[in-house]
């Protein structure tokens, strides 16, 4: 199993009892190192180091990755999401494409649905 480190750029200056490591007598507070994290995809222990990190590094990632300079538009090509209800007695799902632009709705089988491929969207 191997352990990773939180990304958070001030992790070690939380003073968690957890954090606390090393031989008696000259133990420091770390980074924490888990197995398994569950904030910004796996790299950040907690909220506040996911928001440590975004405090210290949005505007350098996002010029790096390329900064929206026009907003974007939802149009009738790119508006079809999947979409699940129930019928009148909530016994059975049915699922749907619904374009919210022009609110039309297209019947789609259940494994339709689940393929993250499958798509009425033009790109
Ligand atoms: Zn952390």
């Amino acid at each position: 199993m191997s352990l990773k480190l939180c990304q958070g750029p001030d992790c070690h200056k939380y003073e968690t009892k957890d954090r606390l490591k090393g031989p008696a007598g000259s133990k420091t507070f770390q980074t924490r190192r888990r197995s398994k994290m569950y904030y910004g995809k796996g790299n950040f222990c907690s909220m506040q180091c996911y928001n440590d990190w975004a405090e210290e590094f949005s505007d350098r990632a996002i010029d790096h990755f390329g900064r929206l300079t026009e907003p974007k538009h939802l149009t009738e090509q790119n508006a079809w999401q999947k979409k699940y209800d129930w019928d009148s007695n909530y016994e059975n799902r049915f699922y749907v494409y619904h374009n919210s632009i022009t609110n039309e709705r297209r019947p789609l089988t259940e494994e339709q649905y689940r393929d993250s491929n499958y798509t009425l969207n033009e790109r």
